[in-house]
């Protein structure tokens, strides 16, 4: 069994009386263990496609399964209940509440989901290089510092899937490659891992690479 399973997916927007295909038939499978990154040029459908995989957006056409499950068209209640328990999610933005510190932001998904334990967050934020962030809030983070808070808050219940979209894109090298280590750990523990990236180096360590040109998987 696949841990996700993507057929034909499409999704349209609407921008006045233009119509832009954001995604056309991406059909993707996602394995435990493995570590995907995916590559194409902005505008490509990678976010878009993200969020369909994790049930955030929903596609118009096409299914996505999880662990054997369907998660398309169901009523949001139900697709809440399978992010929880299967995935971790890194968006591009909004995705640490800023009322809450860091540690509160992690503690929280650790207490949606039912796994992880506040003993693990001190460690957590340590493998991705934010010693002492733990007490911030997040308006006091650099770009870096918040993508590797929210990267915490998407490994806080050691999730299935992981899914993240660019987390390396304001960190330098050092700090890049302890964010790598981490993602290609989560796989080695079992998990599926899909990362959209512009980095060489992290896709230098993929196990398998996706390239998306407007909206389509390219086979090469
Ligand atoms: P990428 O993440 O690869 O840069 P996106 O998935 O964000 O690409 O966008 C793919 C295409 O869909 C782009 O043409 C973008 O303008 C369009 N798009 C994405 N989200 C929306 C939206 N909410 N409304 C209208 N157009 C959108
Ligand atoms: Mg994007």
């Amino acid at each position: 069994m696949f841990a996700l399973e993507a057929t034909e997916l499409y999704r349209f927007f609407h921008a006045g009386d233009e119509e832009v295909v954001a995604l056309r038939g991406v059909v993707l499978t996602l394995n435990t263990g493995e570590f995907t990154a995916l590559r194409g040029p902005s505008g490509s459908g990678k976010s878009t496609l993200l969020a369909c995989l994790a049930g955030i957006d929903e596609p118009d056409g096409g299914v996505v399964s999880v662990m054997g499950e369907r998660m398309t068209r169901r009523p949001e209640p139900e697709r809440a209940r399978l992010r929880a328990r299967h995935f971790g999610v890194l968006m591009q933005s909004g995705n640490l509440f800023d009322h809450l510190t860091v540690r509160a932001n992690v503690r929280l998904q650790m207490e949606i989901s039912g796994r992880g334990a506040p003993g693990e967050i001190d460690g957590l934020l340590g493998s991705l290089g934010l010693d002492g962030l733990a007490g911030v809030f997040p308006v006091h983070l650099s770009g870096g510092e918040a993508a590797r808070a929210g990267l915490a808050v998407a490994l806080a219940a050691k999730p299935s899937i992981l899914l993240c979209d660019e987390p390396t894109a304001e960190v330098d090298a050092a700090t890049e490659q302890l964010v790598i280590d981490r993602l290609i750990g989560n796989c080695r523990s079992g998990g599926a891992v899909l990362i959209v990236t512009h980095s060489p180096a992290l896709a230098a360590r993929a196990d398998r690479i996706i390239d998306i040109r407007d909206g389509g998987i390219v086979h090469g």
